[in-house]
């Protein structure tokens, strides 16, 4: 897997780097492999620590645990992987989108654990979710989630524009990228279900900052809640977050072989070659039970 600490200082620097290229790539090239960025939540001291669970375990730490394997998961399977870190470390979700849009992947997942506040919540609330950018939050749980992981409800933007969420649907060339994301939201939503046998609490909608100025297909996954006494004890563990990893991995392969694919073979006229796949079939993920 590419470190991506130095290029993310890099561009915290200088966010239009010199090597950039002028025109956009709308499609992977053909001759290459499948680019994911992972984007692991949160990272370095109080308050970038994302919500605590049991035993002193924090959101951070599960994110980034989940994030490597699925790294290992997906290169095993000829992807790229791209960590927007690797360490304890604190990150702009701004510097996140830049890694993501950099190395021109092909699919952005950032990676979270839910919470709940309330003593009755933390009792009660568990189960996956994913979600898609959206400006209009699927429910107030939903607003108060993107709140949350914006870093608050006066979170800096991402750019110096009012509202960038906003300015990001308004762009109609990424228009096709957040109809892919409802897709790959789907895709990673269910496999979390089958595999984790976690409570499906479905594929969501919410204005996530670090979702807002990205360039290609991306979702933001609620991997559990670490506020329930169960499901974050559970959090904790390596073989769970492998099979997290695994789930993750199973619906990004299936995204790439069902929607990048079959655009790229409907787009027929492509020049030269006749061109080798540009992802990986989706094979199925030693272990795991059935791949469809
Ligand atoms: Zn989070």
């Amino acid at each position: 897997m590419r470190l991506a600490l130095a290029l993310a200082a890099a561009l915290a620097a200088a966010p239009a780097s010199a090597g950039d290229e002028p025109e956009a790539k709308a499609e992977p090239a053909p001759d290459r492999a499948l680019v994911v960025a992972i984007d692991p939540g949160h990272g370095g001291p109080h308050p970038h620590a994302g919500a605590r669970g049991p035993r002193k375990l924090y959101e951070k730490t599960v994110a980034l645990a989940v994030a490597q394997k699925l790294g290992a998961f997906l290169e095993a399977e000829g992807a790229t992987a791209v960590l927007t870190r690797e360490e304890d470390v604190e990150l702009p979700l701004s510097a996140r989108a830049h890694i993501a849009n950099e190395a021109d992947a092909d699919v952005f997942l950032s990676i979270h654990c839910n919470s709940m506040a309330t003593a009755e919540g933390r009792q009660q609330a568990q189960g996956v979710e994913t979600y898609f950018l959206s400006p209009d939050p699927t429910d107030a749980e939903a607003r108060l989630l993107a709140e949350l992981e914006n870093g608050g409800p006066a979170a800096m933007p991402v750019t110096r524009q009012s509202d960038p969420v906003k300015g990001l649907l308004d762009d109609l060339s990424l228009g096709q990228a957040r109809n892919d994301s409802a897709r790959l939201a789907e895709f990673v939503q269910r496999q979390m279900v089958r595999t984790l046998r976690a409570q499906g609490r479905g594929v969501r909608q919410a204005p996530f900052l670090v979702l807002s100025a990205l360039k290609m297909p991306a979702v933001l996954v609620e991997v559990g809640f670490i506020s329930h006494p169960q499901e974050g004890r559970k959090l904790a563990r390596d073989g769970y977050q492998e099979r997290i990893a695994k789930a993750l991995a199973q619906g990004v392969l299936q995204f790439a072989d069902a929607v990048l694919q079959k655009r790229l073979v409907a787009a027929g006229e492509r020049p030269k070659q006749a061109a080798p796949a540009p992802v990986k079939p989706p094979r199925s993920v030693a272990g795991l039970p059935g791949s469809r």
